[in-house]
């Protein structure tokens, strides 16, 4: 990526804060993988200006709440050598940043945006020397039995997508018998847990631990949801049904921890 427009001073300011994040979160990366992720960054803000890609655009935000946030899988997961899907990755999070610090990680970025999509396989990724497996479409499409992705991956992340009952059944079949969902939430993740209870039992996962970090003062955390069994070849439903009859808690799975 050619020395992005947005000014040396405001490259730096997102280079501090993400070093200082890093080291916060213990994660050491070499500087080549840190000038990488700041060329994203800038990169993202500068596209932004003429796509609708983030409402995070100050270089130190965009360090924190993007890049330090995507990093945080690699502290609940080692992810080297793995296959990750990032399901509705927008601009790029969290699959992006995780590719640069972990450059073994076998990535395919999922939007149904194709604007977006192709900005990434077409500029960015190429920029950046990236390797990735670009697919635009609806989840649920990418995720029905008989598509090469169903059960497919080893780790599938997901952040700001949807509600965690609605994302469950979007990601949980994409993820092969043994692997894991990690799913994104911010202060309200307890509480999507105890609604998604029975759509992460049906869909053949089981919720293995929440990992809290701070972040731009917020706590953000990720749900580690680990696949114990194939899901049934019914689900994904099509995206008008999950949305109309999402796969709620009853009483009796909410008392279930
Ligand atoms: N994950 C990115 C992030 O955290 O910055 C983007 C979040 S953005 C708010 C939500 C994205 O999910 C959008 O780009 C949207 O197109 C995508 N999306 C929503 N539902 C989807 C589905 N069923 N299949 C694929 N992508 C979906």
């Amino acid at each position: 990526m050619a020395d992005v427009g947005i000014g040396h001073y405001r490259i730096s300011a997102m280079k501090q804060t993400l070093q200082a994040g890093l080291d916060r979160l213990g994660l050491a990366l070499a500087p080549d993988r840190i000038d990488a992720l700041c060329r994203f960054g800038a990169a993202v803000i500068e596209k932004n200006k003429v796509m609708n890609l983030t409402a995070i655009t100050e270089p130190q935000a965009v360090a924190e709440l993007h890049l330090l946030d995507s990093l945080t899988l690699c502290k609940v997961l080692d992810l080297s050598g793995k296959s990750l899907l990032d399901v509705g990755t927008g601009a790029g999070f969290p699959g992006v940043p995780l590719k640069i610090a972990v450059p073994s990680l076998e990535l395919t970025l999922l939007d149904s945006l194709q604007k977006r999509m192709r900005w990434l396989q077409d500029e960015a990724l190429p920029a950046l020397g990236i390797t990735a497996a670009v697919l635009a479409g609806r989840a649920e499409d990418y995720a029905r039995p008989g598509e090469p992705g169903r059960e497919g991956f080893d780790v599938v992340s997901s952040r700001a997508v949807a509600r965690l009952n609605v994302l469950c059944e979007l990601c949980l079949p994409f993820v092969r018998p043994g692997g894991c969902f990690l799913a994104m939430k911010g202060q309200d993740a307890a509480e999507e847990l105890q609604q998604a209870r029975r759509a992460i039992e049906t869909l053949g996962g089981r919720w293995e631990r929440t990992e809290t970090f701070e972040l731009g003062g917020q706590q953000h955390r990720v749900l580690v949801i680990r696949k114990v069994r194939q899901t049934p070849p019914q689900y994904p439903r099509a995206y008008a049904k999950i949305k109309q009859k999402p796969l709620f808690a009853t009483e009796k799975s909410v008392l279930f921890t």
